[in-house]
């Protein structure tokens, strides 16, 4: 297992506006037991996940002034995730996050909503939010030593590793059920890393990477650099903030698919609190999943707190997660802040995308289609209200799940080469 060295000897003391180490440990979720630092993810005692501990000291250098001046990425909030050592060419930076917060007006009048706005996050490196958690942890990985890193995989999560990787000379194998779209293939494969199609479903996959964490000295993303890895979903709560000028909306609308994005948006928003980032309530935090995959949804509804897992069948692919890990934490924070665990069929996914292109112009990939559609029928319900200024996540792009829409979009009129052709197919169209 790699254990992060701590040199024996004093550092020099770094100049003031200079990254510092600001990790002193890890801790765990349910029992609150100290880890070292390290590769490592469950608690020893009880088998907990493990979270990241900072240093204060150092987490109290994060001001305004201090973040604007930083760099258009994720990275300007080094100060609030998980630096390992002093040294920042460990970091890994392909400029994910610092996407675009986007007023959503003619969206939110379909919807019949007031203030909504898009977190447009199809517009990463690698086409999804994925880059945000992998830049982080991939900085970690070099920091603790790995040359290797992996993850299993929805898709979107390979794409992110295999580009990154490439970018800063890593090798990468990444974990996918066999049966993903054709793009997100691609786009892994493109980048030089190991693409290792498993028959079997994601959480089949998953389970074979945790074994595999245990046997090979390669840092898994999602498994034992995990609690690195979750650090870097933060970044989406404190854009929000940044971009709505330090202040804090009334509701968000995530989709769900382990649940850490969800949980960490909401660690985001307490995290700026605690240092007098912004003032005011925490937003009410929403989550959205697919009816074929919707285990977190159906234990919201249940009210019981139980997690119960799901055989996947969806379209939304990279939210197919039967079994996820932060389910419960999910529901938590849904039921903590006020808001609701929706799903939506594979048919108002398709919806969803279409309402999202037509009304914004914003191209987004099923999971974005969840979240578009559940966003409605919170809106149908009451849940999300006319008063509320709501931001809804657009976590992937369209051109990655083009395959979805093949039935129902495609050329609207047809015509021969000829001015005269083109006038009859016109007016045969009425
Ligand atoms: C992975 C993923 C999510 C959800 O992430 P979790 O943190 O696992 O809940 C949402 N949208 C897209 C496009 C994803 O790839
Ligand atoms: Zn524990």
């Amino acid at each position: 297992m790699h254990t992060l060295r701590v040199p024996a000897g004093p550092l020099a003391a770094p100049a003031p506006d200079q990254l510092r180490a600001n990790v002193t440990g890890l801790r765990c979720r349910e029992c609150g037991a100290p880890e070292p630092v390290g590769a490592r993810y469950v608690c020893s005692d009880c088998l907990g996940p493990l979270e990241v501990v900072y240093d204060p000291a150092v987490t109290a250098r994060a001001t305004r002034a201090r973040i604007e001046a930083g760099p258009p990425s994720l990275w300007r909030y080094a100060d609030l995730l998980p630096v390992l050592g002093p040294d920042p060419a460990h970091r890994v930076d392909l400029g994910a996050g610092l996407t675009p917060l986007r007023p959503a007006p003619r969206l939110a009048a379909a919807l019949g909503l007031g203030e909504l706005w898009l977190k447009d996050d199809t517009r990463n490196p690698s086409g999804s939010f994925k880059d945000r958690v992998v830049s982080v942890a991939l900085s970690a990985a070099r920091a603790l030593g790995f040359t290797t890193v992996a993850c299993a995989s929805t898709g979107n999560l390979a794409n992110a590793v295999a580009a990154h990787a490439a970018s800063s000379g890593l090798d990468a194998y990444v974990f996918i059920p066999e049966d993903l779209e054709v793009g997100k293939i691609v786009a892994s494969a493109v980048y030089g890393a190991e693409v290792v199609a498993v028959r079997g479903t994601y959480d089949q996959v998953n389970r074979l990477c945790s074994e595999l964490a245990e046997r090979e000295e390669w840092g898994f993303v999602n498994i034992n650099l995990r609690p690195f890895y979750a650090e870097g979903s933060k970044t989406i709560g404190f854009e929000i903030a940044e971009q709505l000028g330090w202040t804090l909306p009334d509701h968000v609308v995530l989709p769900v698919a382990s649940g850490s994005m969800l949980t960490k948006v909401h660690r985001a928003f307490g995290q700026l609190r605690d240092h007098g980032l912004v003032d005011g309530g925490i937003p009410r935090i929403s989550g959205a999943q697919a009816t074929g995959c919707s285990p977190v949804a159906a234990a919201f509804t249940r009210g019981d707190g139980e997690v119960v897992p799901q055989r996947p069948d969806t379209i939304a692919r990279s939210l197919a997660i039967g079994d996820p890990a932060d389910g419960r934490y999910a529901l938590r924070v849904a039921a903590e802040t006020g808001g609701a665990i929706g799903h939506v069929s594979d048919a108002e996914v398709v919806a969803g995308i279409g309402l999202l292109a037509r009304t914004e112009g914003v191209f987004a990939e099923t999971a974005g289609g969840v979240t578009v559609a559940t966003l409605a029928a919170l809106a149908r319900q009451g849940v999300v209200g006319r008063d509320e200024r709501v931001v809804a996540m657009i976590s992937g792009d369209g051109y990655k799940t083009v395959d979805v829409l093949a039935d129902t979009v495609g050329p609207t009129l047809r015509t021969g080469p000829s001015l005269r052709d083109w006038r009859t197919a016109r007016a045969a169209r009425g």
